[in-house]
């Protein structure tokens, strides 16, 4: 018998949809209801991992999953900030598409992020960003409520996901940069030896 494959989605979110989506229409049978964290196909040797998006990276990379899906952000600021994360993208998957960008009030008279405060739930991707790029800024790791920091004199400017634009406008903030464009993409360890 074909050896066990177990693979992780996000349980609920902007990507549990598509990911379960994509798993079914791959001929995979099974049924993720209600609080349900492990689920077992009917009909092939697989288990479903049903977790947070944030745990995918890290249980590819530990071969406790040998595929998942996960947004390209999750993954990039994860294996920036620690080189543990080693999982690779296989295939982008074309759906949960967005970008994290730097974004100010509109009212702002910011031109460089230079000696700026930067609050963002990315902290490692923006650290990076500002060292390619030879800029000295301060930023501030903050992991809700990022767009509200410049109304509460925490930071100058924020850099978070966009897709729509619709919640930056919300909070009257205007994207002035782009840091990287971000789809959800399947991904596997390093050393793939189970397929
Ligand atoms: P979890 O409870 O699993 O940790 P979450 O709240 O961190 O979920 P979601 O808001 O469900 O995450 O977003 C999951 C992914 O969907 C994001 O990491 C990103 O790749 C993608 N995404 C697409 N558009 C957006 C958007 N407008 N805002 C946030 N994420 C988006
Ligand atoms: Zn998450």
């Amino acid at each position: 018998m074909q050896s066990k494959i177990t693979i992780a989605i996000q349980r609920k979110g902007r990507l549990y949809e598509n990911s379960k989506n994509l798993l079914i229409k791959s001929g995979i049978n099974f049924s993720a209801n209600g609080e349900r964290l492990l689920a077992r196909s009917s009909n092939m040797n697989i288990d479903i991992l049903l977790v947070r998006d944030d745990d995918i990276p890290s249980l590819v990379s530990k071969g406790v999953a040998d595929l998942g899906i996960v947004g390209q952000n999750v993954l990039a600021e994860q294996a920036a900030a620690n080189n543990k994360i080693t999982a690779k993208p296989l295939l982008k998957l074309g759906f949960s598409k967005c970008k994290l960008a730097f974004a100010k009030p509109l009212n702002s008279k910011l031109r460089s992020l230079k000696n700026k405060n930067i609050a963002t739930s990315y902290p490692a991707l923006v650290k990076k960003y500002l060292i390619k790029n030879s800029i000295t800024a301060e930023v501030i790791k903050i992991n809700g409520s990022v767009e509200l920091t410049p109304y509460i004199g925490i930071a100058d400017c924020i850099c978070d996901l966009v897709s729509s634009g619709a919640t930056l406008e919300a909070n009257n903030l205007v994207e002035f940069k782009s840091l990287m464009d971000s789809e959800a993409v399947l991904i596997s360890p390093v050393t793939l030896n189970k397929i």
